[in-house]
C-alpha cells in the first residue's frame, strides 16, 4: 500500500484568522489566552482537514515563523534578548518584531524587512524567515516544550502525527555568522541537541519525524556535503525514523549524498526534479522509504491526476510499501481553501486547487494506486475534464498574442542609440540641474485614499466621483512636489492599491481571488494575482492619470509602470508554458503602455523591477538563463522609445555584485536603488563594473520614520560621488513613500532638495 502524508499546512487560516488575532494581540486589544486559543483552534481545524492522510505534520503551526520556532527549540536566541524574564510568547514576539512593522500587505514583498531579527527569503519563495544569528561562541540548549505540547495536542485528537523540524545542516546554512566565524564548527554541539530532541519525541511515542533539509537542492561545497554525513551519522542511533525532506529544486550533484544518508526515508520534489526520481530509485538502499512530491505545493493549479498516475503506477509496482506520496513541499506557499471563493469566474475556478483541494487530489491518487483507478473513476474524469477544458479554452489562448510572440526579435529590445548619445539629447530636452532630485513613485496612501478606493470597489462611489477623489490626490502630490522644488515629479500612485495588482486588473489573462492569501512573514500576507491566460492590454492603463498629472505642471512628469519580471514574480503563474514565455507576453503588453505614454508627451518613464533579483534560481548554474530572458523582457518593454525619452528603472534592494552585468544590460538611462542603509558601499559594485549610465542611490530610508538631515544626505551623496561621477548621479529616496505619513515625507524631502542644492554649489 502506498501511504500519503503532508509536509506542512498553511497556518494563517482560510480567512486570515491568525493574522487578525496576532495584530489584535499586539495592539493590546485581546489577551494572550485568546490568541493561544485561536492557535489551538486553527491547528485542530487544519488537522481535521488532513485526516485522510496516513501522516499529518505537527509543529508546522507557528505564531510567527517556523525558523524562529526552531531557534527557540534549540535554545538559540540572539544575545540581545537573552535574560528577558517575561512570558515566553512575548519574548518570542520581541525577537520576531523588534521594530514595529509598518508597511502594509501589498508592500511587504519588497520592503518588509522590519524585524529585530533580520529577515530573508526562504529559498526561492516569497516567505520570509528570521535569520538565525551565529557567533563562534554560540551555544544551544534544548527547549522542546512548544513542539511537545503541539504533539500532545495532536495525539489527544488521534492525529497520526509526524513532527516536522528543520534539519541541522539547513539550520546552519540559512543562518548568518555575525563574526564571520565558521558556522560548521558549531555542528557537533548542535547535533547533540538534535539527538536530545529526537529522544524527547521518541519518548512521546513518535514513530516518524520529518527533518527538512532543503539546502540539498542548492550547490554545496565539500565541507557542507561532509557536514551532512557527520550530522546524520550521529543522528542514526535515534529511536525515531527520520524522513529527510528536500524540496524546491533538483538534488543534482547532491543526489548520491541524499540517497545514502543513514535515514529511514527520503522525500523529493517530483514537480521540480521529476527526471531525478528514476535514477534515485536505483541509488536508494532497499530498506528506505521514498516519498515523492507529486502535487505542486507552490502553485494553485489542479494536478493532472491521470498523467500523474500514468507515471506513478509503475513506480508503485516497483516500490510497493516503500512509496509515499505527498505535495512537493509544505503547503505554506498556497492559499487555504478554494471553496471560500465566491466571486471567481466559475470556469477559471474549475482549474484551480488550493491547499485543501491539493490534499484531496493526493487522496484520489492514493486510492487509485491502492485500489485501482476504477475506485475513483468519476473523480478522475472530473479532473480530466477540467484540465482538458483549460487546455483548450479560448480564455487561455489568444492567437494574436502568440503571433506577436513569434515575431520577437532582438531589435525590439534595442534603443536607437547608445546611452551617451541619448544622454545628451535627454539633457537638452529636460534641462535638469546637476544632482537632479526625484522620488520613486508613490506618495502616502492616506486613510482618505483607502476609503475612496474601498467605496469605489463596493460601488458606494461611482467612477466619476472616484476619479475626482484620485485627481484631487494627484493634484495635492504635484503641488507639494512643486513647493518642495523637486526636479522630476511623479503623480503619486494614489489610484494603485498595489504595484502588481493594479496592472493585473487591467490586463487580459489575469484573475483575482478574494481569499487567496499567502503568508509573507509574521502576520503579513500577499494575495498574488493569478496569471491564467495569454496576456494582452485591452486599453491604456496609466496614460489618463499621468497626462492629467503632467497637465498640472511644467516640470517633467515621470510615467510610472511595473516591469514584466516583477509582475511575473509576484503572481501565481501558468504551469502550461515556461515562465519566460509569460514574461515576454507581459513585456509586449507593457511596451504598448510605454509607447502610449511617450506618444502622450511623457518624456520620462520609470519601469519598476523591484522583484528582478528575487526570481533568481536556487542554483547559480541556472542564473544565466533566467537573467537572459528577464533582461530581454525588460528591454522589450522599455527600449522601443526615442532617444529623447528617458527610461528609469527602480530596484529596492542592495545586492548587485553578482547581477551587475545584467543590470547594465537592461540599459535603462537611470536606475534608482536602495542604498541609504548600506552607507553607499553597494555602489562599489557599480564602480568596479564601470557601470555606464545614471544612478540614483537612495538617500532616505523609507522603512524608518526617521527624517534624514540635510547634512546626512550631503555626506551620503559625497560618498556616492567617490564611486560614480557626479554628472551621472541623482538624488532620491530608497523606495516609494506610500507607507509613510505626509508629516514625515515633507521635511525629509525638503532636506533632500536642500542637500542637492548644497551639492550643486560644490561642483
Ligand atoms: N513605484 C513604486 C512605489 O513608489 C515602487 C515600489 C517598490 O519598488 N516596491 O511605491
Ligand atoms: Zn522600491
Amino acid at each position: 500500500m502506498v501511504s500519503t502524508h503532508n509536509l506542512g499546512f498553511p497556518r494563517i487560516g482560510a480567512k486570515r484568522e491568525l493574522k487578525f488575532a496576532l495584530e489584535s494581540y499586539w495592539k493590546g486589544q485581546s489577551t494572550r489566552d485568546t490568541l493561544k486559543a485561536l492557535g489551538k483552534d486553527l491547528r485542530q481545524r487544519h488537522w481535521s482537514l488532513q485526516s485522510a492522510l496516513d501522516l499529518s505534520p505537527v509543529g508546522d503551526f507557528s505564531f510567527y515563523d517556523q525558523v524562529l520556532d526552531m531557534s527557540f527549540t534549540l535554545g538559540h536566541l540572539p544575545e540581545r534578548v537573552i535574560g528577558f524574564h517575561g512570558d515566553q510568547l512575548d519574548n518570542y514576539f520581541r525577537v520576531a518584531r523588534g521594530r514595529s512593522a509598518q508597511s502594509d500587505d501589498d508592500h511587504a514583498q519588497c520592503c518588509g524587512g522590519v524585524a529585530a531579527g533580520e529577515m530573508t527569503k526562504w529559498f526561492d519563495t516569497n516567505y520570509h524567515y528570521i535569520v538565525p544569528e551565529f557567533t563562534a561562541t554560540t551555544t544551544f540548549k534544548l527547549n522542546a516544550t512548544n513542539l511537545l505540547e503541539q504533539l500532545a495536542e495532536a495525539q489527544a485528537l488521534n492525529v497520526k502525527a509526524k513532527p516536522v523540524i528543520i534539519g541541522p545542516v539547513t539550520y546552519l546554512a540559512i543562518g548568518k555568522a555575525k563574526d564571520n566565524s565558521d558556522r560548521l564548527a558549531l555542528l557537533p554541539q548542535l547535533v547533540q541537541v538534535y539527538v536530545e530532541l529526537l529522544e524527547a519525541l521518541a519518548a512521546q511515542g513518535v514513530e516518524w519525524v520529518q527533518i527538512d533539509e532543503p539546502i540539498l537542492v542548492t550547490e554545496l561545497d565539500a565541507d557542507w556535503q561532509h557536514a551532512f554525513n557527520l550530522a546524520y551519522h550521529q543522528l542514526k542511533s535515534s529511536r525515531v525514523k527520520l524522513l529527510l525532506a528536500t524540496y524546491f529544486g533538483q538534488l543534482a550533484d547532491n543526489q548520491y549524498l541524499a540517497a545514502n544518508l543513514p535515514v529511514a526515508g527520503l522525500h523529493v520534489d517530483a514537480i521540480n526534479a521529476r527526471h531525478e526520481i528514476l535514477p534515485l530509485i536505483g541509488m536508494l538502499p532497499s530498506h528506505k522509504v521514498l516519498s515523492i512530491g507529486v502535487v505542486n505545493g507552490r502553485n494553485i493549479w489542479k494536478t493532472d491526476l491521470t498523467a500523474t498516475l500514468d507515471w506513478l503506477e509503475p513506480l508503485a509496482q516497483r516500490l510497493g510499501e516503500r512509496l509515499w506520496i505527498a505535495p512537493s513541499c509544505s503547503l505554506l506557499h498556497v492559499p487555504v481553501d478554494l471553496d471560500s471563493e465566491h466571486q471567481l469566474d466559475a470556469e477559471i475556478q474549475s482549474w484551480l486547487a488550493f491547499a485543501k483541494q491539493k490534499l484531496e487530489e493526493l487522496h484520489i491518487l492514493s486510492v487509485a494506486l491502492n485500489h485501482g483507478r476504477e475506485a475513483v473513476k468519476e473523480r478522475l474524469a472530473t479532473n480530466h475534464a477540467a484540465l482538458e477544458a483549460r487546455r483548450h479554452s479560448q480564455r487561455v489562448h489568444n492567437p494574436a498574442v502568440r503571433e506577436a510572440l513569434g515575431k520577437l526579435t532582438p531589435q525590439l529590445g534595442q534603443r536607437q542609440n547608445v546611452y551617451a548619445q541619448r544622454a545628451s539629447k535627454q539633457a537638452a530636452l529636460l534641462n535638469l540641474p546637476k544632482y537632479p532630485t526625484t522620488t520613486i513613485g508613490s506618495f502616502p496612501q492616506t486613510a482618505e485614499i483607502r476609503l475612496a478606493r474601498s467605496q469605489f470597489k463596493s460601488s458606494e462611489l461611482d467612477y466619476a466621483d472616484y476619479q475626482l477623489a484620485m485627481k484631487a490626490e494627484i493634484e495635492r502630490s504635484v503641488r507639494e512636489q512643486e513647493a518642495l522644488g523637486l526636479d522630476v515629479l511623479v503623480h503619486g500612485e494614489a489610484e494603485r492599491n498595489d504595484m502588481v495588482e493594479y496592472f493585473g486588473e487591467q490586463l487580459s489573462g489575469y484573475a483575482f481571488s478574494q481569499f487567496g492569501w499567502v503568508q509573507s512573514y509574521g502576520s503579513r500576507c500577499v494575495k498574488p494575482p493569478i496569471l491564467f491566460g495569454d496576456i494582452s492590454r485591452p486599453q491604456a492603463m496609466t496614460v489618463g492619470w499621468i497626462k492629467y498629472a503632467q497637465s498640472l505642471t511644467s516640470k517633467p512628469m515621470k510615467g510610472m509602470l511595473t516591469g514584466p519580471v516583477t509582475i511575473l514574480n509576484w503572481s501565481f503563474v501558468r504551469d502550461d508554458q515556461p515562465r519566460a514565455v509569460s514574461c515576454y507576453q507581459l513585456a509586449l503588453a507593457i511596451r504598448e503602455e510605454v509607447l502610449d505614454l511617450e506618444q502622450a508627451g511623457i518624456n520620462v518613464i520609470q519601469i519598476d523591477e523591484a522583484a528582478l533579483r528575487e526570481g533568481l534560481p536556487l542554483r547559480k548554474s541556472q542564473w544565466k538563463e533566467y537573467l537572459n530572458w528577464a533582461v530581454e523582457s525588460f528591454r522589450i518593454t522599455a527600449n522601443g522609445v526615442q532617444d529623447e525619452t528617458q527610461i528609469h528603472t527602480h530596484m529596492c534592494y542592495s545586492e548587485f555584485n553578482d547581477i551587475i552585468a545584467a543590470i547594465a544590460d537592461m540599459d535603462a538611462d537611470v536606475i534608482t536603488i536602495e542604498t541609504s542603509r548600506s552607507d553607499m558601499e553597494l555602489l562599489d559594485a557599480f564602480d568596479n563594473f564601470n557601470y555606464p549610465n545614471e544612478i540614483g542611490p537612495g538617500v532616505y530610508d523609507i522603512h524608518s520614520p526617521n527624517i534624514p538631515t540635510q547634512e546626512q544626505i550631503v555626506q551620503l551623496m559625497k560618498k556616492a560621488a567617490e564611486r560614480v561621477p557626479a554628472e551621472r548621479l541623482w538624488v532620491n529616496p530608497d523606495c516609494g513613500l506610500k507607507t509613510r505619513q505626509w508629516s514625515e515625507v515633507l521635511p525629509a524631502l525638503a532636506n533632500m532638495v536642500a542637500a542637492a542644492k548644497t551639492l550643486r554649489a560644490m561642483v
